[in-house]
């Protein structure tokens, strides 16, 4: 059957329609399927997530998002290259002062006197560290789902880069569009589909999305993850998304009418996806 133009559009249009009326009728009566956990990547990752700021703002000047010290680069299998320059990042150095107490033995009940161990700080010293881009060798281990979410290929025409990292508190995903980037530190796919969200929100939005974690823009996003969930069938997560919804618009009522004051903009980020992702008729194909 030869397609018929705008045909399609209008199926991504009536989905996009009948998936948040249901979800906002779920929001609304509270009806939500029960919810699964969320699951994070675990693993070392880089020693950097585990440095002050301070630490991680010289990282940054230094042009890279992964600054190790000469010998834990060789513990990853990877090689300084010749005539890479170190970078200094300030380290504590600290002494081992033993002191003796008295405590008493919970078995005998009898007074004893034990020797114990702490860690003082006596200063700071400066730690060579090296650009992961000055280094050659071994992959690094890769944090990657064996199975990539559904709107992958999506996502890659509105950010140059996506990267799974080890979860290290704090944040499941984050998109920068100053960097056109997805770190996502979950292999669940709801969380990529709200950074996707911001990714193209970003771009449809006129003039951009603002900087931090603006309340509407929030909402925006996770309405969209929401509803790509129904679609693609990640059952579970419509709980978490109420959660969060209700976080940013401060309790429950409100939040149904904030959604309400963005849903046109949530049906553009929703239709400029569904758009990408199924812009031929699949049922009328096959038929
Ligand atoms: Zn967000």
């Amino acid at each position: 059957m030869p397609e018929r133009p705008g045909n399609n559009n209008t199926k991504n249009q009536e989905k996009a329609s009948a998936v948040l009326a249901k979800l906002i009728l779920a929001f609304q009566t509270g009806e939500l399927p029960a919810a699964i956990a969320q699951t994070v990547i675990t693993g070392p990752g880089r020693p950097s997530a585990r440095w002050s700021l301070g630490n991680r703002i010289i990282m940054f000047l230094a042009g890279t998002e992964d600054a190790r010290g000469f010998q834990q680069w060789q513990q990853v299998g990877r090689r300084v290259k010749k005539g890479a320059k170190a970078f200094y990042i300030l380290a504590p150095t600290t002494r081992t002062v033993r002191t003796r107490v008295r405590e008493v033995d919970p078995e005998t009940g009898e007074e004893v006197e034990r020797e114990v161990c702490r860690q003082i700080i006596t200063g700071f010293r400066y730690v060579p560290v090296f650009r992961y881009e000055d280094t050659e060798g071994d992959p690094l281990p890769s944090c990657k789902p064996s199975q990539p979410p559904p709107l992958m290929d999506v996502a890659r025409r509105f950010v140059n880069d996506i990267r799974y990292e080890p979860f290290m508190g704090g944040w499941y995903g984050a998109f920068s569009p100053g960097r056109s980037q997805i770190v996502l530190a979950t292999h669940d796919a709801h969380v990529f589909f709200h950074e996707l969200a911001h990714a193209v929100h970003h771009q449809v939005r006129p003039g951009g999305l603002q900087g931090g974690q603006q309340a509407d823009q929030e909402i925006v996003a996770e309405v969209v993850a929401c509803a790509l969930c129904e679609l693609y069938g990640y059952q579970g997560y419509l709980w978490h998304g109420w959660q969060y919804i209700q976080h940013y618009a401060c309790d429950g009522e409100k939040a149904l009418r904030r959604i309400m004051a963005v849903l046109a903009e949530v049906e553009k980020v929703l239709l400029t996806i569904l758009d990408i992702a199924e812009p031929t008729n699949q049922e009328e194909k096959i038929a």
